[in-house]
């Protein structure tokens, strides 16, 4: 039995417009609707899996990988002091939207400091 797609299956099918700041045949990576910063951005699977555990091994290397190089360049691109990475896995941790989504949350030394606990928008 399939199940509707998420609201990212559909970005990633390029069938709901998203701000789209890198992509390739495996990853997308898209500005959040409700950023709590500057810059947040999703970094996502272009295929539909709701949790880290699910991801096949080369879309979770390739998945960090994204989100380790387009970090740095979020990072000047909003002239952040550094950075929050967070996923929010499964339901109960916050997850809203069941398809597997790093955030990339860019800090400021004077945003108030300290670990955004939830990162559900
Ligand atoms: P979660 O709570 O970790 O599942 O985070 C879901 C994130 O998706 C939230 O930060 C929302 O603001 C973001 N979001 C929901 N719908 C859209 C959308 O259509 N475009 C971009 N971001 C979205």
């Amino acid at each position: 039995m399939s199940e509707d797609p998420t609201i990212f299956e559909q970005i990633a099918a390029g069938d709901i417009p998203a701000r789209i700041v890198h992509e390739t045949e495996t990853i997308v990576a898209f500005l959040d609707a409700n950023p709590l910063a500057p810059g947040h951005t999703l970094v996502i699977p272009r295929d539909a899996y709701t949790k880290l555990g699910d991801l096949p091994d080369d879309v979770a290397t390739e998945l960090w990988a994204t989100v380790q190089s387009l970090t740095p360049t979020i990072e000047t691109a909003v002239d952040a002091d550094a950075t929050t990475i967070g996923v929010n896995n499964g339901s109960a941790a916050g997850q809203e939207v069941p398809h597997v989504h790093i955030h990339i949350i860019p800090r400021f030394d004077d945003d108030g400091g300290g670990p955004i606990h939830a990162t559900a928008g």
